[in-house]
């Protein structure tokens, strides 16, 4: 994927100017292709959700920084990520890793309001962030929480979807047990390193089909079944 030209001269630019250039780089580029999650990506502002130290990169398609430990994901790289996991309207989905809240607000668009995002963050103070962020975006079906999301969150499960948003060693039976039938998880699988970004979907009460989709860098999951 080519750098648009705007990253290299980002304050010829507004930052609404800027997110529409992104969006539209993305769609061009055949990485955004659903209308439910392109709408998500106009109405959701990557800026909201960034730290001040980095508003001008806001609309860069770059990972940024939000702690020591957490990251905002890259545009490109949520793009993919929701393609794949195709939430629809109506669903229950966890997610694990909430980072910025950036991509919680994503889904909560993507699900509509019948829907509902349970989200939950390791860091506490990474938790506050996101909740203030997405406070301003004033959606009524999301819910955040504090702990280890490394098994899921059986205490909400079923879910319709759960999508992790850091690298994973392995998906655990644990968490295929909280999918409802035909379910789906997405998650960046492999070493704390570089993962493979796999779809898993259940398709039986006891059998779950595997897909690869391309090498990733995520932030590595900590608690139990983390690195
Ligand atoms: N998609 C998010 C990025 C999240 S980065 C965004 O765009 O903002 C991954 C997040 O997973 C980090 O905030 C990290 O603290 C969190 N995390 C790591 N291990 C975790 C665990 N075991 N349970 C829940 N969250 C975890």
């Amino acid at each position: 994927m080519s750098i648009p030209c705007w990253e290299r001269y980002p304050d010829l630019m507004d930052l609404s100017a800027q997110r529409a250039k992104l969006i539209e780089h993305l769609v061009k580029c055949g990485v955004l292709k659903t209308k439910r999650i392109v709408d998500a990506f106009k109405e959701v502002r990557r800026d909201l959700f960034v730290a001040n130290e980095t508003l001008q990169y806001a609309y860069h398609d770059i990972a940024l920084p939000i702690s020591n430990s957490s990251t905002i994901s890259q545009p490109s790289t949520v793009a993919i990520m929701l393609e794949l996991l195709q939430p629809y309207q109506g669903e229950k989905i966890l997610e694990i890793g909430t980072g910025s809240g950036w991509e919680t607000c994503l889904l909560s668009k993507c699900v509509g309001e019948k829907g509902r995002i349970i989200s939950i963050e390791i860091d506490p103070e990474v938790e506050e962030f996101a909740r203030s962020n997405i406070k301003k975006m004033k959606l009524k079906n999301i819910k955040t929480f504090v702990g280890d999301g490394s098994g899921g969150y059986s205490k909400l499960a079923p879910y319709d979807k759960i999508i992790f948003t850091a690298a994973i060693p392995k998906v655990d039976q644990t968490v295929f047990a909280q999918l409802n039938p035909k379910g789906r998880v997405v998650a960046p699988v492999g070493g704390s390193l570089l993962q493979i970004m796999k779809v898993f979907d259940r398709v039986s009460e006891t059998k779950i089909e595997v897909r690869d989709y391309g090498t990733f860098q995520f932030v590595p999951l900590r608690g139990k079944l983390g690195y």
